[in-house]
This record gives C-alpha cells, sequence and structure tokens, in this order.
C-alpha cells in the first residue's frame, strides 16, 4: 500500500514536472503522438453542384499533390503565374447531393519520397433546387424490361469510357457557353413522376433552335459519342485530371472518339434526339466525379490571364472513377 502511494505521489511529481516543461517550453513534447486537428491548414465552402478553386501554397514546382474529398479523388495543378502566390490548384466539384456541412480535404504533397499531409475543411452549403411533380401517362415514364437491359448496358459503357482520367490538364484558361440560348435553371431540380422522385437533373437544358451549332467549352479529347435511349445522340469531352463535360439530344455529332478539340469548335448540332419534348442542349460537367452546374465553369477566375498555355503535370498513377455514377441517369432530360 505504501509501495503503492509511493508511485502515486513519484507519477505526480513526473506529470507536474511535463506539465512544467510543456507551458515553458511550448513544443510538441511527443511529436507524431496525436493526429493533426481536422481542416486546420484552411477552410472553403460553397453551394451544392458548384465549383470550389483550392488552392495549395508551394514553392516545388515538382511536387506531386492529390486531395481526398468525400472518397473522391482531387487532382491538382501547378499554377505558377506571374504575380500570383506560387502553388498547386484543384478544381473541387461539390456534387448536387452532397450532404451539407464541414466534410474534410485531405491533401498529400509529394516530392521524390517526401510526402507532406494538409487538411482542409470544406462547407457545403445547400442549395435550394426546384422540385417538379409530373403526372404522365405510364409508358412514357417506365422503361420497358428491353429498354431498361439496353439503358444499364448505355450506362456501363459511360462508365466504362469515363473511368480513366487523361493524366494532363488539357484545358485553358476560358470557359465557353457551348450554345447561346434560353438557360432553363433546371440544374439539380428533381422530378416527382406520378409520385416517384426521379434522379436530379444532373445537368442544364439550354433552349436553341434546331441545327444550331453545339460548341465545345474548352480544350479536350473526345472520349465518348453515343447515341442512347436517354441521352440520345450525345458527345462526352474529357478535360483532363477528371474533368468532363458532356453535350446531349444532338441531331448531329461533329466528332469521332479519340479527335482533340479546341475550346469554340463545333462538336455537333443542337436536335431533340433521345428522351427530350423539344429541340435542345443538355450540357453536363462532372469534376472528379461530382455533378455540377456546367455554368460554374463561367464564373472560374481563369478568365484572362491564364495558366501558362499546355501546362502539363508530372506522370502520376491512374486514378480510377469514383464509383457513384449517375451519367445517363433514368430523369427525363
Ligand atoms: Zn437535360
Amino acid at each position: 500500500m505504501v509501495a503503492f502511494r509511493k508511485r502515486l505521489a513519484l507519477d505526480r511529481s513526473l506529470l507536474m514536472a511535463v506539465l512544467l516543461i510543456g507551458s515553458v517550453f511550448p513544443v510538441d513534447l511527443f511529436p507524431g503522438s496525436l493526429p493533426a486537428p481536422k481542416g486546420i491548414d484552411g477552410q472553403y465552402s460553397g453551394k451544392q453542384g458548384q465549383i470550389i478553386v483550392v488552392k495549395i501554397p508551394t514553392d516545388d514546382v515538382e511536387a506531386r499533390v492529390q486531395g481526398n474529398f468525400l472518397d473522391r479523388t482531387v487532382t491538382f495543378f501547378p499554377d505558377f503565374r506571374q504575380g500570383e502566390p506560387k502553388g498547386f490548384v484543384a478544381l473541387l466539384g461539390v456534387d448536387m447531393q452532397d450532404e451539407p456541412g464541414t466534410h474534410e480535404l485531405a491533401v498529400e504533397i509529394r516530392t521524390g519520397e517526401h510526402a507532406r499531409q494538409l487538411s482542409y475543411n470544406i462547407l457545403v452549403v445547400k442549395e435550394k433546387f426546384r422540385v417538379e411533380h409530373l403526372k404522365l401517362p405510364k409508358d412514357k415514364v417506365d422503361l420497358d424490361d428491353k429498354s431498361l437491359v439496353r439503358w444499364k448496358m448505355e450506362q456501363e459503357q459511360v462508365k466504362e469510357a469515363l473511368a480513366t482520367d487523361s493524366r494532363m490538364k488539357l484545358w485553358q484558361a476560358g470557359f465557353l457557353e457551348p450554345v447561346t440560348g434560353r438557360r432553363t435553371g433546371i440544374f439539380g431540380s428533381v422530378r416527382v413522376m406520378n409520385g416517384q422522385a426521379r434522379n436530379p437533373h444532373n445537368g442544364e437544358d439550354i433552349g436553341a433552335p434546331l441545327g444550331a451549332d453545339v460548341a465545345a467549352t474548352n480544350d479536350g479529347v473526345v472520349r465518348l459519342t453515343v447515341d442512347h435511349i436517354f441521352s440520345g445522340k450525345g458527345v462526352y469531352i474529357d478535360h483532363g485530371l477528371g474533368f468532363y463535360s458532356m453535350y446531349f439530344h444532338l441531331s448531329d455529332v461533329l466528332v469521332r472518339e479519340g479527335d482533340l478539340v479546341k475550346a469554340g469548335q463545333i462538336v455537333g448540332k443542337v436536335g431533340a434526339t433521345g428522351r427530350a419534348t423539344g429541340p435542345h442542349l443538355h450540357w453536363g460537367v462532372k469534376l472528379n466525379g461530382a455533378r455540377v452546374n456546367p455554368y460554374a465553369l463561367l464564373d472560374l477566375p481563369f478568365q484572362q490571364t491564364g495558366l501558362h498555355p499546355k501546362e502539363q503535370i508530372p506522370p502520376q498513377p491512374v486514378l480510377s472513377a469514383p464509383g457513384t455514377d449517375s451519367l445517363g441517369s433514368p430523369a427525363l432530360h
């Protein structure tokens, strides 16, 4: 008993000594013993369906910078513009259905064998999307068995084509609206058909005359051209690092898979193919697996000065597309 008391006293004095040393020398006495608090390196915020420009300061142009946000891989590219703070930038897509609240963006900066971890808080702010109630004849809403099989195969085709992101950033400063027309503001809206909620509308519809030119929003490579049950004739452009733009319901497709396209190049004509009630362009954008409002591209701070042309990032491991994929979702487009 006495021995126990003695030890307790000894422990106590040891603890006091540690506390004293700690207060006199405010250093980490046990380096690496505790994980750094989440979000310690900064905070960003953005609404559902928007794009957040994240900048990681570093002088090391040779570094490889990669992030993880809600299990989606976010790849950074070097931004060493004159007059701008040196570092790496990522376009972080907030999916239209990401849970509102604070989520961590974990970033790793790797130079050779050396790796450094950073942690940012991303506040996802709720967006108010429209809810539309529609009553339609049953055969207009539900797919018959044959169509359902076709739709599933088409979804697989898209998933496969978009599974491997181009490792280079192909886009340049300055994004274009693919067609001038009436924006319907339908992005993210939920359609309730005959009382059943469908997937939210994953792009923006632009009303334009039949046969109007549809231009690529930026440079990229045509990853896929389709004639699908919902999207109709469509073009998928890969802009690199997990960034894709999509153009649906075309009357004509004027590019082929593998074609390199420049911003403003005509890739097709406005049509009403697939499930469309009239001629319009369905314009969609996917960023690292997140469905974002394509018009968010036009607000990006990469409009005037631009990054260095043909800026490339060092080779990176092949990134696979995240699991959740709602491209070609069974919603009316
Ligand atoms: Zn649409």
